[in-house]
C-alpha cells in the first residue's frame, strides 16, 4: 500500500483491489472501462422454470457446429474428486483473456466488471453455482480460483493449467467453465475433452447434455493437454447473454446453467 495517496477518491477497500489493477490498466490500450460493481445476487431456489434441453437449446443456444465423434466409456468412481475452474481466470489483460461478449464488443455496453472480460465474469458465476449445487447433490466437488487475474507464466503453480496438471495426474476430474464467442466467431456449446487420459462416462454425460467438440479441436488446446475438459456453456450473445445481463432474470439463468452442469455430472458418476 502506498504511504501518500494523493488524489484518489476511493475507499480503502476499493483501493486495495483497483489500486493494483489500475497501473496495468493504463498500460493496456485495449483494456475496458470500469463499470459499477454488480450487486451480489441472491439465488432463487425454485428451478422448475429451467428450460429443458433441446437442439437448438432454449437456454444455451445452438450446439457446436463442429462436432466430434468420440465416445467416453471409462467407468468413473462415484466419489471422484471433481474440480471446477473458471476459464481465463488467470489470463486477464493477456492475449487469451476470453470473449468480451456481444453486448460489450458490438453493442458497446459497459462490461459487467471492468477488471475482467465478461466471459470470465460469467464463468465465475457459473463455477460457483455448479460447486454449490453439486455439493448439495452429494458430489465430491470443489472449485479452484487462482489468486491473481493475471499470471503471465503458464507454469506458475497457481495457474489453472498447473493445478490441472497436478490434480489430473491424481485422477481428479477437471472441468473448466467457458462461454464461447458470439456469432459468427463462436462454435456453440459443447465439451472439448481432456486429451491426456482415456475419455470416461463423465465426459460422455456432459457431451450428451451440451454437445461434443472434436477431441483434437484446434490441434489440441493447452488446457485439454493438461487434463482440462473445456465446457463451452454457449455463445455469449442474445438471448443467453441478455438473460444473464438482465438483473430480473440473471440469478435464475445462472442457477439453471449450474443445474444443467450438475445434472450431467451426477448422471456421469451414477
Ligand atoms: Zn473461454
Amino acid at each position: 500500500m502506498r504511504a501518500t495517496p494523493i488524489t484518489v477518491p476511493l475507499s480503502i477497500g476499493v483501493l486495495t483491489f483497483t489500486g493494483m489493477v489500475c497501473h496495468r490498466v493504463q498500460s493496456q490500450q485495449n483494456w475496458l472501462p470500469t463499470a459499477p460493481p454488480a450487486a451480489p445476487q441472491r439465488l432463487r431456489s425454485d428451478l422448475k422454470n429451467c428450460p429443458r434441453a433441446a437442439n437448438p437449446d432454449p437456454l444455451l443456444g445452438r450446439r457446436t457446429k463442429e462436432s466430434g465423434r468420440w465416445v467416453g466409456r471409462g467407468a468413473v468412481p462415484s466419489t471422484i474428486p471433481i474440480v471446477v475452474m473458471a476459464g481465463h481466470a488467470d489470463s486477464q489483460r493477456l492475449g487469451s483473456a476470453g470473449t468480451p461478449g456481444y453486448a460489450v464488443d458490438v453493442r458497446k455496453q459497459q462490461p459487467m466488471n471492468g477488471a475482467m472480460r465478461d466471459e470470465l465474469y460469467w464463468n465465475f458465476q457459473v463455477q460457483s453455482a455448479v460447486v454449490r449445487l453439486g455439493q448439495k447433490r452429494g458430489l465430491n466437488i470443489t472449485s479452484y480460483v487462482p489468486p491473481l487475474l493475471t499470471i503471465r507464466d503458464d507454469n506458475d503453480p497457481r495457474t489453472n493449467w498447473s493445478q490441472a496438471r497436478v490434480r489430473s495426474s491424481k485422477g481428479h476430474y477437471i472441468l473448466e467453465i467457458h462461454f464461447d464467442a458470439y456469432s459468427p466467431y463462436g462454435f456453440g456449446s459443447g465439451l472439448i475433452p481432456a486429451i491426456n487420459r482415456p475419455l470416461n462416462q463423465l465426459d460422455e454425460s456432459i457431451a450428451q447434455s451440451f454437445g461434443r467438440f472434436p477431441r483434437l479441436f484446434r490441434g489440441g488446446l493447452g488446457g485439454p493437454r493438461r487434463g482440462i475438459g473445456i465446457l463451452e456453456i454457449g455463445m455469449l450473445e442474445p438471448p443467453l447473454e441478455q438473460k444473464l445481463r438482465d438483473p430480473a432474470t440473471r440469478a435464475q439463468t445462472v442457477e439453471c446453467l449450474g443445474l444443467r452442469v450438475v445434472d450431467a455430472l451426477v448422471k456421469g458418476v451414477s
